[in-house]
């Protein structure tokens, strides 16, 4: 494969972080490949309206927001590959011996990679679940919580995410209730504290969920003993799933490093992982504020960190020639 073949830079994930990077390093002159997997435009491809995007005065649809990032990289010259990474071979001297991504179209290498494959928020795996998201099912108590004001709200989960989410949602529900499976909470302590002690916030612990009811829209939910046949409805217009995310890092397991809930680590003040020339953005990196604009403005810090390793490592290695 003649240099020409070799990216300066190859993206993995098309969500707002790995866009954003496509954006900024197609404006640096990088050429980059986006590999933006077959589920492109990432969580946001499931939203309705999106409230909280800066510059959207009236809001935008979740799908239109990653069709505007995408072709703004796109006008700068990033390339787009829908498909998925299937392996990589990233490399200790990536100038010399590019890293490598294994796709079902073939290998692409390149100089540097920022790793944007995000996360996924977990389901309970309902048919109804999945029929009424974005009409009242969400995943995301910031994003979609101002549309519940003076609602009844329904939050299942019994971490910190659930207790958290429930205690924002009180903000605009007139009530929220909690289904959590085991009467036990997984959170700590302090935040079911404030969950309890919270006027607005019922329980309805040792439950799971049978069904979300609604043809069109959320009108309830009915629940089911977990040690029992009792089932129950509880009627609600939001329904809020806060059982725990995963971050999409199967490919990474052995190359980088991540914490024990396998998100990727950056250096400190930095995109840069261990590996040199490999950055991560994004909520692959980020299980605290998982929102469209930091994981956009993470792939801008990426994209920046990359164009300064690159440039630092050719003058490096013209020093040593
Ligand atoms: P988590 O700690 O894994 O809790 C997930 C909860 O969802 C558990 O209570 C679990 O039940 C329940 N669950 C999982 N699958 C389920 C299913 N299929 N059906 C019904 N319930 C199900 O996840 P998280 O709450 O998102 O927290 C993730 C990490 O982020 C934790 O380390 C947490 O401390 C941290 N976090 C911190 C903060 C904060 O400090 N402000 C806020 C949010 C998250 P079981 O308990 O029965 O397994």
């Amino acid at each position: 494969m003649a240099d020409d073949d070799i990216h300066e830079i190859a993206i993995i994930g098309g969500g707002p972080s790995g866009y954003t990077a496509a954006l900024y390093a197609s404006r640096a002159d990088l050429n980059p490949i986006v590999i933006e997997g077959y589920a492109a435009g990432g969580q946001l491809m499931i939203t309705s309206e999106v409230d909280n995007f800066p510059g959207f005065p009236e809001g935008i649809m979740g799908p239109e927001l990653m069709q505007h990032m995408r072709g703004q990289a796109e006008r700068f010259g990033a390339q787009y590959r829908t498909e998925d990474v299937t392996a990589v071979r990233f490399s200790d001297d990536p100038l010399a011996a590019p890293h490598e991504l294994d796709t079902i179209g073939g290998t692409i290498r390149a100089h540097a990679v920022v790793v944007a494959t995000g996360a996924t928020a977990r389901q309970l795996g309902l048919e109804s679940e999945a029929r009424l998201q974005g009409r009242g099912v969400s995943y995301c108590a910031v994003c979609d919580g101002a549309f519940f004001r003076e609602h009844e709200i329904v939050v299942v989960g019994g971490g910190d995410s659930a207790m958290e989410e429930a205690t924002f949602l009180t903000k605009f529900a007139s009530k929220v209730t909690i289904v959590h499976r085991r009467e036990e909470l997984r959170a700590s302590k302090v935040m079911v504290e404030r969950a309890r002690q919270n006027p607005k916030i019922a329980w309805e612990l040792g439950y799971v969920v049978d069904e979300v009811l609604g043809d069109d829209a959320v009108t309830g939910i009915r629940i089911r003993e977990t040690d029992g046949d009792a089932t129950k409805e509880i009627p609600c217009t939001g329904f809020f799933v806060a059982i725990g995310h995963d971050p999409t890092t199967g490919l990474f397991q052995g190359l980088l490093d991540m914490d024990e809930n396998g998100y990727l680590l950056q250096q400190p003040g930095s995109t840069a992982t261990k590996v040199p020339g490999v950055f991560a953005a994004g909520d692959v990196a980020d299980h605290v504020y998982r929102q469209a604009v930091t994981a956009a403005g993470d792939g801008c810090r990426a994209a920046l960190d990359a164009e300064r390793w690159l440039t630092a490592a050719r003058e490096a290695a013209a020093t040593t020639a």
